[in-house]
């Protein structure tokens, strides 16, 4: 029986934004609120608003999860749910960690990050990795927020495989599997994801501070 996010859990607010203009992470997160909501609370995205992306300068994602929630709840005057994550490599000192957006831009897209990564770990034993993500729902007007986290552990494998996804979906190979994120698919992605495991986690804590 999946949790689900009552008005009474979010300080009585009927709305919830999904603050991202990451449309991966968009349509992920989308469809693992659909599982956790039901119409007393309508899930909004950033779409009708017209709001500059908030910078990202702090070194850990739980951090930059909570600056970016509070920054769209102020914005926006509604609940937001925020996201940070990344994909650390074991070999590579956990980089691009928490500046594998700006990895990403730095390379001059995805797919030359991809190859940056694959350049930079062939003398390397282990391809282990691991996706991280945190996530922050705060509410407007207030200092109020609940911030969760969680990792999804795995093996980096080149060349890149798969149609689905985003980021580096398609050079992931979550630990248990043999498809990578990118042959999985949103909905089997979704079932074991760092992403849908903080989900879980901060419904849970939203749940457990109601009672
Ligand atoms: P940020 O969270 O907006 O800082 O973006 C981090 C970047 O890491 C994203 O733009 C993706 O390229 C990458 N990333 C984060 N999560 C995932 C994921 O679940 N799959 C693949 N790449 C990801």
């Amino acid at each position: 029986m999946q949790n689900i996010i009552s008005s009474q859990m979010i300080m009585g607010f009927t709305e919830i934004v999904i603050a991202s203009t990451n449309i991966g992470k968009i349509s992920e997160i989308k469809e693992l609120l659909s599982f956790h909501t039901k119409d007393e609370v309508q899930v909004l995205s950033l779409k009708d608003y017209k709001i500059k992306e908030p910078d990202e300068p702090f070194q850990t994602f739980q951090a930059n999860a909570i600056h970016k929630a509070k920054y769209y709840a102020q914005k926006t005057g509604k609940v937001c749910l925020a996201e940070d994550s990344g994909l650390c490599v074991n070999a590579l000192d956990f980089f691009p960690g928490v500046r594998s957006k700006e990895f990403i831009e730095e390379s001059g897209g995805i797919l030359q990050a991809m190859r940056l990564l694959e350049e930079k770990l062939i003398n390397q034993d282990s391809l282990s990795a691991f996706f991280q993500s945190a996530i922050a729902i705060h509410f407007p007007n207030s200092e109020e927020f609940v911030t969760e986290e969680a990792k999804d552990y795995g093996t980096l494998n080149f060349p890149a495989r798969g149609i689905y996804g985003f980021g580096f979906d398609r050079i992931f190979i979550p630990d248990g599997y043999d498809l990578t994120f990118g042959e999985m698919g949103v909905s089997k992605k979704n079932k074991i994801s760092h992403r849908a495991k903080a989900l879980e986690a901060i419904i849970q804590k939203l749940s457990s501070l109601q009672n």
